[in-house]
């Protein structure tokens, strides 16, 4: 992997950012972005560059734009002299019904979690057919595979997100290309904290105890994925042992559905 440079979405926080650790800690160079400003990203690419001795790149692109997304991955591909590995990650929620959902919301989940992917990996998959290898890993999540009440925009996105890792996989089969997604069940990141704030609230419990309710309604095992048990298994996607894996959609759930 050394000198490989990586790409990853939404790495300023939770799953990417522990991605961006685990992917540097093995020499490659790495393509933060996410919604910091300008300054700070950069001293996190800067504190990247230090502890690891390898090249980081900040962008802080609106993934709604679909000009930024283009501009982001140029700039990653220029300062990390090209881009081997992508990994869409970033993403948002919102909670509500269906007759309820905000309009602003709908389109920016659809935006954010769904269509960016698509847009980053048709300015990325040129790159890696010239160089016939390349790796598009897409976080997707248990809710690429099933659903829950209230999240329509989340569960849409997630099951699209699934879709495209399987047709992206199958046009590029014979280019030294894959592409999977992981579909995660918990994982301890700012993406859930008000999820657990809104059953706290309800329910007039501890956060603790909110924590604990939300992680085992749908989850069997009631222990949360880490960012780092996630980040492995990225790695392990990157890979020489998974060449040949390629469209598979990988639950790391806590066996929430094999249910
Ligand atoms: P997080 O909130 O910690 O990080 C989200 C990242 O996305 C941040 O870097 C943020 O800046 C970036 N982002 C948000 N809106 C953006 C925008 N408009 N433009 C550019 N960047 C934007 O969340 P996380 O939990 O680390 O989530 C990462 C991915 O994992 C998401 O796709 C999420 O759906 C998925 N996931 C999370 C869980 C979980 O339990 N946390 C479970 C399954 C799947």
């Amino acid at each position: 992997m050394k000198n490989k440079s990586a790409l990853i979405t939404g790495s300023t926080s939770g799953i990417g950012l522990a991605i961006a650790h685990c992917f540097a800690g093995q020499g490659m160079n790495i393509g933060l972005h996410g919604l910091l400003p300008e300054e700070e990203g950069k001293a996190l690419a800067n504190e990247f560059e230090e502890q690891y001795q390898c090249k980081a790149a900040f962008s802080n692109a609106d993934l709604r734009n679909v000009d930024e997304i283009k501009s982001l991955v140029q700039e990653a591909n220029g300062a990390l002299n090209g881009i081997d590995i992508l990994v869409n990650n970033a993403g948002i929620q919102h909670t509500s019904p269906v007759e309820e959902f905000p309009l602003d919301k709908w389109n920016d989940i659809i935006a954010i979690n769904l269509s960016a992917a698509f847009h980053a990996s048709q300015h990325v998959l040129p790159l890696m057919r010239a160089n016939k290898w390349g790796r598009i890993i897409n976080i997707a999540s248990v809710h690429g595979l099933v659903a829950s009440k209230l999240k329509a925009g989340y569960v849409t996105a997630k099951h699209g997100l699934v879709g495209l890792t399987k047709v992206i996989a199958l046009e590029n089969a014979e280019c030294g290309i894959t592409c999977n997604a992981i579909c995660p069940g918990w994982v301890d990141t700012p993406l859930i904290a008000r999820q657990i704030e809104q059953i706290a609230e309800n329910e007039n419990i501890e956060w603790d105890a909110a924590r604990y309710n939300l992680l085992t309604e749908k989850q069997p095992m009631p222990e949360m994925t880490t960012t780092e048990n996630l980040s492995q298994l990225a790695l392990f996607l990157c890979s020489d042992a998974a060449k040949t894996m390629t469209g598979a959609s990988i639950p790391l759930d806590g066996g929430w559905t094999a249910q």
